[in-house]
């Protein structure tokens, strides 16, 4: 509201004038009943007055419709400010925190709680201001006019800010609840629609039916009761305004008919001004009701934007990760280290490599993203990692490691053993609860996210296919524009023309929601496109598991030691192949990486790194 003082200065003008106005037209009318039956005027002569009267009840509407108006405006501007506000907070949040809580409550307070706010500042705010002008401009009338029945005013009228007051602590209250019931209710429908595949394989849609119907019920239930309250304070309203000017009114006709002590002129006008009062203040009331919901809105709103950048301020890393996962957190001890075994025969790294990541724009900054094709892999290093989930969730310990640029490493180790984790560490997509991961000699923090980013690519098991057609898909892999050559390149070294080819409109198909679907090898093999465009520096891989034909496994793979000739290769590894041609192998057991090196020095040194190799791929290497 700050800032939009100039439109708050204009409707206190405005309420001023519409003050005068209400007591111009009770005047006028009150002069025209006083002529017509009380004087018995012609009608004719009463043409000036009914003109007035007209004018006069023109100019309250434009006044009126003028405030109004400014409160729409000011709203509009104040919920463009929200979600921009909402929306900028949301966005800048590193990847690691903007991982944390649902989606589906995120979006329903930026959308649904944001135009709730809306009343406060279309209603509550002009409402507001006008009641504290029109009806002191009446009071102040009525005084003058009669003495008593202003006092009665002024007794009366208290009632009613009291009363709301009341039932506004009690409404603001419920209006938090509702929109809590609300973000849950989003939560859990979208993580449902997300999920309906699963949710349909294990037979749990009935469950997950009951749940979104309980929560839904919920919700149901606190609107109810913010109506119930919405309800009793009309009710309650109507019946103080009736009782004040029921008295006012017995008070009028005792001094009119029994005390002979007043004018009807008077009299009547009195009359008239005050319903006006207390409509005006009853107007107050239900505006400061509608305010009281918003501001529990509002409230949400503030909450989540406090939340974003206190999580942003760096708190502990691991709070607000969801679902405590419940796996061993103790660590088989053999020890490990931090060596390098081998330094591959990799692209030459001059001394330019070593500068930082992120942070002042040096000469490998600038030489690299004026030629984004040509980026030299850069080292990384790994100091002491650990991470939890939460408390007595699973945890990962690594000690110090050094990879050097362009060195292919593959962790390996049985399925929850924490390869995902640690690829996810190494990768800056969760933040270490200690240590740290340094890149060519900087920590990667998350204010470093963006051009750490720009030089990664991450090849999943599962890439996310956008709805758009298949160019658009393989453009996203880059921020530069791309011809349509070049994402045929991009497609063509990732072993997709053939089904470019086959597709209906080549290049322009849909795929993804509502598109066509894609197999998983396809899925693949467009995030390795998107990578070709990309040509990262470094390359994070998961390797498939399973369900890969021979053919696509082998398109993949030899796309993948294309892309990683220029770059440091980070391979979560099932394939004995992978395993043997790595320059360091990282095995994780139960959460620690205990044992860092060449195939045969783990062989030599690990016996249980010796038995997963040993049980081949469908046993052990998972
Ligand atoms: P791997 O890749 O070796 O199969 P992960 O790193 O994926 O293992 O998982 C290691 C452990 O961490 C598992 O026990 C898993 O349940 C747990 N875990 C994974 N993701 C989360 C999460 N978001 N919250 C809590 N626990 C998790």
């Amino acid at each position: 509201m700050a800032a939009q003082k100039k439109r708050t200065g204009q409707i206190r003008l405005i309420s001023l004038a519409l003050g005068s106005a209400t007591i111009g037209q009770a005047v006028l009318l009150a002069e025209a009943v006083q002529r017509v039956f009380v004087e018995k005027a012609a009608l004719v002569s009463m043409v000036a007055v009914f003109a007035a009267l007209l004018a006069i009840m023109i100019v309250r509407t434009l006044l009126a419709y003028a405030n109004d108006r400014i409160g729409l405006r000011i709203a509009a501007d104040a919920k463009r400010d929200l979600r921009s506000r909402l929306l900028r907070a949301l966005t800048a949040n590193p990847l690691t925190l903007s991982r944390q809580g649902q989606a589906g409550s995120k979006i329903s307070v930026t959308l649904d709680a944001v135009d709730e706010a809306d009343g406060y500042f279309s209603q509550y705010t002009p409402k507001m201001i006008e009641a504290s002008i029109v009806p002191l401009l009446i009071l102040a009338a009525v005084f003058i006019l009669h003495f008593p029945s202003g006092l009665i005013l002024l007794f009366t009228a208290p009632f009613i800010p009291l009363f709301m007051a009341l039932i506004g602590i009690k409404t603001r209250q419920k209006s938090e609840e509702k929109f809590e019931q609300l973000a849950q209710f989003s939560g859990t429908f979208l993580d449902s629609l997300q999920g309906l595949i699963t949710l349909k394989l294990f037979g749990r849609t009935k469950q997950r039916e009951r749940e979104i119907e309980r929560s839904s019920l919920s919700y149901r239930d606190a609107t109810m009761s913010i109506l119930r309250i919405a309800f009793t304070n009309t009710f309650a309203l109507e019946a103080i305004v009736m009782l004040g000017i029921g008295i006012v009114a017995l008070e009028l006709a005792l001094q009119l008919v029994v005390f002979k002590s007043m004018q009807f002129h008077t009299a009547f006008l009195v009359l008239l001004l005050v319903p006006e009062f207390y409509n005006l203040l009853k107007v107050m009331g239900t505006a400061f009701h509608g305010g009281r919901t918003s501001m529990g809105a509002i409230r949400n709103i503030e909450v989540l934007l406090a939340e974003t950048a206190e999580a942003r301020e760096n708190k502990s890393p691991n709070e607000g990760l969801e679902e405590a996962a419940s796996a061993g957190g103790s660590a088989t001890s053999q020890e490990t280290s931090a060596n390098i075994s081998q330094v591959p025969e990799r692209p030459d790294n001059g001394e330019e490599q070593q500068a930082a990541v992120c942070g002042g724009r040096d000469t490998w900054d600038l030489l690299s993203s004026l030629n984004p094709s040509d980026r030299h892999p850069p080292a990384i290093e790994l100091r002491e990692l650990s991470f939890s989930y939460g408390e007595g969730a699973f945890e990962l310990h690594a000690d110090s490691l050094s990879i050097l640029p362009g060195q292919q490493i593959a962790i390996v180790g049985k399925s929850g053993s924490g390869k995902t984790t640690l690829l996810h560490l190494i990768a800056g997509l969760l933040p270490p609860s200690s240590g740290e991961v340094r890149v060519n000699g900087s920590p990667l923090t998350p204010a470093c996210e963006e051009e750490w980013f720009r030089r990664v690519s991450y090849i999943t098991q599962h890439p996310y296919i956008f709805s758009g057609t298949f160019a658009e898909n393989i453009a996203i892999g880059t921020d530069r524009s791309v011809s349509r050559e070049e994402i045929a390149r991009a497609a063509e070294a990732a072993g997709l023309a053939r089904l470019a080819s086959e597709l209906e409109h080549g290049y322009n198909t849909n795929v993804g929601e509502g598109g066509r679907g894609l197999s998983g090898g396809e899925k693949q093999r467009l995030a390795l496109a998107r990578a070709f465009l990309k040509r990262p520096s470094v390359l994070l891989f998961d390797e498939p598991t399973t369900g890969l034909d021979l053919h696509t496994e082998r398109i993949l793979l030899r796309s993948i030691s294309e892309l990683s000739q220029n770059a440091t290769m980070i391979t979560i590894a099932h394939r004995l192949h992978t395993i043997r041609h790595a320059d360091i192998i990282l095995f994780m057991e139960r959460g620690k990486l205990i044992g860092s090196g060449t195939h045969q020095e783990l062989l030599n040194r690990l016996p249980q790194y010796a038995d997963m190799v040993n049980l081949g791929p469908k046993g052990g290497v998972s």
